[in-house]
């Protein structure tokens, strides 16, 4: 089975750490898939290399079935939250299955050229394994991170545990004790039963049977696990598209018009020659329109350059650094002593009482920071200053980190900006609902991605969007399966990490669940929280109470005063 997974691959030395859960004897003998992008690698002609990859990924398949007919643990997702979970899980030797070629997910097929992490790097790392050069300022590339997840994968041996090229496509639910009363749990209102019947994580025989579709086959394969992880991401692969009444929509434009992901594809010499002396508009504000703009004017610099327009319909506070008047960022949201002024689910009555004195504080560290950004960055002059507080952005995850140069090149009309809550195409262009009119010969769609439409992901989001799950990993009504990676805080990675280790308690039996009602009403407790702090409340952000949230999952410092003052980050959290 792991000669399987590694078949086709290049047989490569694996550092086993001296882990508790990995088992040194199957690790140290196998060979371990290789970190090699086997679709990017240039060693062989493309024909071969595809073929390799089919005649592995099937032999890999028919392993997989002949070995593991009923296994503990399915991980959907090899992404950040998907390696975390192989790593906390690993004592269950869990099979991850990742539909792509590689580890990273969103680090290796969502971005730019330019892309780079807006999360300063020690904030971004796995409590037990800090990245080599943290005290770097600098934001890591894209190509940093996806080097560094694969470190972390060789660190703990986890490429053992990936099935790579295996896209799960169906999801069915076997569990269920034949009566009605019993098998209350599953999307029944009967709220008062332990989750999953018994409260149990694993209960010794098969809950779950996945369907998986291999990289070059049409066959799907099914196999059987009593619990699953669905870390399947948030972002990417679904593209939101704006939709246009007939006639106005891409169809009359003589140009071109490509989303943002579908630019992600494309190779730096490729995305200037697309861009270059075009008239280009970027649709959106949000951090990856900001970068695909700054990269359209750096491609069109010299002669014959044309300015790129961006199409800002929701405006966004943005940020230059993690500095506001001279004073650390992390003041003011990140310690426990800042994060005191803002609610928190399932707080009490007093301490509601005492959130709602303490709103002119809210108010004003919120206002201290739009004064500096106001006064640092030429909002005013571009009419692109937010009318919301930046805390509903700071609470909704949606605080942009500006890129270097940024508003240099809409000082020298590289970049410009119009304002419009509507617009259409024509043949030229776009129009806007003032009905100006901008000229395009390439209309970039930067309007993000329809997570709702994510595979799985739809199993689980309300009727509001968002995805009621207890300590942002479980829901209520769902047995045996959690969600990772679905919750967002400043540090996705954190949060990933946390409950996954808080999930390896679970399933091994170190703590229970409350009841399905109890979970319930946590879950609606903290949607309400979320709505009263922020507009943007959907992204299901915990960036406002994160400290808070991560008690109810581990505990941490020893003394009172780092307790108040000093910022938390992911070496709080390492076990010791
Ligand atoms: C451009 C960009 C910049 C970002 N910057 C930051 C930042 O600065 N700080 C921060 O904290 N967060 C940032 N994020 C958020 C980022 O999404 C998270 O930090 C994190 O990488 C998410 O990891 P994940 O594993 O949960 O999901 P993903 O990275 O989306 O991984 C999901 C994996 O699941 C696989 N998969 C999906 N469906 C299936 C299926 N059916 N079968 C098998 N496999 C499947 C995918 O191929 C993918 O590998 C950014 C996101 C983007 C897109």
């Amino acid at each position: 089975m792991r000669q399987a997974m590694a078949a086709g691959q290049r047989t490569r030395s694996t550092r086993v750490h001296g882990g508790d859960h990995i088992d040194p004897s199957s690790t140290s003998s196998d060979p371990s898939p290789s970190r090699t992008d086997p679709i990017t690698s240039n060693n062989s002609s493309p024909t071969s290399i595809i073929s390799s990859i089919m005649a592995a990924a099937q032999q890999q398949q028919q392993e997989l079935q002949r070995a593991r007919s009923t296994r503990q643990v399915a991980i959907i997702g090899g992404g950040i939250s998907g390696l975390a979970a192989a790593r906390q899980l690993a004592s269950h030797d869990p099979v991850v299955f990742e539909a792509t070629a590689s580890v990273g997910g969103v680090w290796k097929h969502c971005v730019y050229r330019s892309t780079r992490l807006q999360t300063p790097r020690p904030d971004y790392e796995f409590s037990d394994y800090p990245w080599r050069n943290r005290e770097d300022p600098t934001f890591p590339t894209h190509a940093e991170i996806v080097d560094y997840l694969e470190g972390y994968a060789d660190e703990f041996g986890l490429w053992k545990y990936i099935a790579f090229g295996s896209k799960v496509i169906d999801v069915k639910f076997l569990g269920g004790h034949g009566d009605a009363d019993a098998d209350a749990g599953f999307f029944t209102e009967k709220k008062e039963k332990m989750w999953s019947c018994t409260g149990e994580a694993l209960q010794g025989k098969p809950m779950w049977e996945i369907g998986v579709a291999t990289a070059g086959s049409d066959e799907v394969k099914y196999y059987k696990f009593e619990f699953v992880v669905m870390c399947a991401g948030k972002y990417g692969d679904v593209p939101r598209m704006p939709v246009f009444p007939k006639g106005k929509g891409p169809e009359v434009f003589k140009g071109q018009v490509m989303h943002s992901l579908d630019y992600c594809k494309l190779n730096e010499e490729e995305t200037v020659e697309l861009m270059k002396g075009k008239k280009v508009v970027v649709v959106g504000y949000k951090k990856s329109a900001i970068d695909l703009a700054l990269e359209c004017a750096e491609a069109n610099q010299g002669e014959g350059g044309e300015a790129c327009t961006m199409l800002v319909r929701t405006l966004h506070w943005v940020v230059p650094s993690y500095s506001i008047w001279g004073l650390p960022f992390f003041l003011f949201y990140s310690t426990r002593l800042a994060q005191f002024l803002y609610e928190r689910p399932n707080q009490g009555i007093l301490r509601s009482m005492l959130c709602r004195l303490m709103t002119p504080l809210r108010a004003g560290v919120s206002k201290f920071i739009e004064s500096y950004l106001a006064w640092k960055l030429p909002l005013d002059k571009y009419g692109i200053r937010p009318s919301h507080p930046f805390v509903e952005d700071y609470a909704s995850c949606q605080m942009a980190i500006l890129p270097d140069g940024f508003f240099d090149m809409a000082d020298r009309d590289m970049i410009r900006f119009k304002r419009a809550s509507g617009w259409c195409f024509s043949e030229n262009g776009v129009v806007l609902d003032d009905g100006t009119e901008v000229e395009a010969d390439l209309v970039f769609l930067a309007t993000g991605f329809e997570g709702k439409d994510k595979p799985f992901r739809g199993l689980v989001v309300d009727k509001s969007g968002m995805m009621p799950l207890y300590r942002g990993t479980i829901h209520p009504l769902i047995p045996n399966m959690a969600f990772v990676g679905y919750v967002e805080s400043v540090s996705n990675l954190h949060t990933s990490e946390l409950r996954c280790r808080w999930l390896a308690g679970l399933l091994g039996g170190r703590f229970e669940l409350p009841s399905v009602e109890a979970m319930v009403k946590h879950v609606d407790d903290e949607a309400e929280v979320m709505r009263r702090t922020t507009r943007f409340y959907r992204r299901h952000c915990i960036s406002t109470y994160s400290i808070h949230d991560s008690d109810g999952i581990v505990l941490r410092k020893g003394n009172w005063l780092a307790e108040l003052f000093a910022p938390y980050n992911n070496q709080d959290y390492k076990e010791e």
